[in-house]
């Protein structure tokens, strides 16, 4: 069985709602929840003229493969209405996969760890609820150690 961490987001519609179903298809997708952490209200990174975010983490337990759940994920976020326009715009939902075991993927389309978590108070914050632990397999820090790094900056 596999460990996967997932961050959730969404910014435009029923927010909590696209989240609650996504968590319904993550589930029909062959992968099982183990736990959830808090939902956060956070302010847009990137593009910030866009509408506040909903933002929270989950681990999930699935024989899929790494590219099976990223493919499943991309099904999923079409599945509930998101349209892609401009890189970091509005989305009804963002699924991206954070952590995969202890594995480094390094595609054009699939990169795990997710290069920019480290940066982000948004996706450390839940993380930090359901894995504070977890060790980052390429910068050797663990979840409790990098959200603690990114607060004193
Ligand atoms: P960011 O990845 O910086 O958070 P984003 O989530 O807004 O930006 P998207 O438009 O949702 O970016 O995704 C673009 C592509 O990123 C996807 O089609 C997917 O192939 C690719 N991708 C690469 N690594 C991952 C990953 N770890 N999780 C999800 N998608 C990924
Ligand atoms: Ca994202
Ligand atoms: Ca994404």
């Amino acid at each position: 069985m596999n460990r996967v961490c997932i961050a959730f987001g969404s910014n435009i519609g029923d927010r909590y709602g696209a989240v609650s179903d996504a968590f319904k298809l993550i589930e029909e997708n062959r992968m099982k929840i183990l736990f959830k952490s808090e939902v956060y209200e956070t302010e847009p990174y990137g593009y910030t003229d866009q509408p506040t975010f909903i933002n929270g983490a989950l681990l999930v337990e699935t024989e899929l493969s790494c590219r099976e759940v990223l493919t499943r994920l991309l099904a999923i976020e079409k599945d509930l209405g998101r349209v892609r326009k401009f890189k970091w715009g509005p989305r009804i939902i963002d699924l991206d996969i954070i952590f995969y075991n202890q594995e480094i993927y390094d595609e054009e389309d699939l990169k795990v760890p997710h290069p920019d978590m480290q940066n982000r108070m948004f996706v450390l914050r839940p993380l930090n609820d359901i894995c504070p632990k977890y060790v980052h397999p390429i910068l050797k820090k663990s979840v409790e150690e990098m959200l603690k790094e990114l607060n004193k900056l």
